[in-house]
């Protein structure tokens, strides 16, 4: 009798299970097609620097409009592409894009490019890198690579030689969503990052019932006693933005400022922003 119910409940999921694979094995197939055609776009989250008082760079933000479902979010299509081995024509496809993008802003803005764990550990990615500033023309010195702390734990000997690689093209690295993974405090120190991200879980509850504004403080001394620049994520309301600036916090991100948006509205962003008069071609 169980073994009858058993497979009862089993026939009674598989239509589910069914539609599941099947809308997967459509979203794969227009993520390959999606690849091939370079059907992406880039939008840009300014940066902005605390202690300068203006935006001092943009972090690139991978967009996929899929021609039925809409917009797709990254965290649901990157992993999905770091499945299929897609990540990296994909994640060239975005280097060569910010690159070319950010050549055309006033000197001294940077770009922050995020690099999945998949396309750090390949062999392909200096290459890659070096590709699009030499393309683009950008100075590498103009070029932030961001990662998550994953990569750390996976290997720590090569993480220390791919961020010296990347380092000797003059390109910066910053720890990305620090304070999500399993890395500690210390553990940071043995790798040498230009930037730590803080995540922005831990600034959504500054100055809320259970504030982590311990932690962000922890990390904002960790990172100055290093040399660190450290950078909020996620800033929303003018309350944290206050608390960061009163913990020395250097550089902050977040709807407060602004959304992601496309390179067209780049432009009027810095004129709000900067009093850049200045055209972009
Ligand atoms: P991330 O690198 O930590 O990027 C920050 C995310 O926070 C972005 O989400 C951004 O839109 C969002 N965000 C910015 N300010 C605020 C705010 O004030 N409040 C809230 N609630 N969210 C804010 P997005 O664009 O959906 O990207 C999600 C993640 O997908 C990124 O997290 C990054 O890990 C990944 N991703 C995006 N583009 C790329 C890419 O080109 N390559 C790779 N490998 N990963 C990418
Ligand atoms: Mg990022
Ligand atoms: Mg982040
Ligand atoms: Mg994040």
């Amino acid at each position: 009798r169980a073994k009858a119910e058993a497979r009862g409940s089993f026939r009674f999921f598989e239509p589910e299970m069914d539609a599941r694979l099947q809308a997967r094995r459509l979203l794969e197939r227009d993520l390959r097609e999606a690849v091939t055609a370079e059907s992406f776009e880039l939008h840009y989250q300014p940066i902005y620097d605390l202690n300068a008082e203006r935006v001092c760079g943009f972090e690139a933000l991978l967009r996929w409009n899929h021609p039925e479902r809409g917009r797709i979010s990254p965290a649901e299509f990157i992993p999905l592409a770091e499945e299929l081995g897609l990540i990296i024509p994909l994640g060239e496809w975005v280097m060569r894009r910010a690159c070319q993008e950010a050549s055309r802003w006033p000197d001294g803005l940077k770009v922050a490019v995020n690099v999945s764990a998949v396309q750090f550990t390949s062999a392909r990615l200096i290459g890659a890198v070096r590709d699009a500033l030499a393309v683009s023309g950008l100075p590498g010195r103009r070029l932030e690579l961001e990662i998550t702390e994953s990569v750390l734990v996976a290997n720590p000997g090569t993480t220390t030689a791919m961020l010296h690689s990347l380092k000797g093209l003059g390109a910066r690295v910053s720890m990305d969503d620090f304070g999500t993974g399993y890395s500690s405090l210390s553990y940071l120190r043995s790798f040498p990052f230009d930037k730590i991200k803080i995540d922005q879980s831990f600034v959504r509850d500054l100055g809320q019932a259970d504030d982590s504004g311990f932690i962000v403080r922890a990390v904002i001394g960790l990172g100055a006693s290093l040399g660190m620049t450290t950078t909020a994520e996620g800033v929303e309301t003018e309350a944290q933005l206050a608390r960061l600036r009163g913990e020395g916090c250097d550089e902050v991100q977040g709807y407060l400022f602004s959304r992601p948006v496309p390179s067209s509205e780049i432009p009027g962003l810095l004129r709000r922003w900067n009093g850049e008069a200045r055209a972009i071609a």
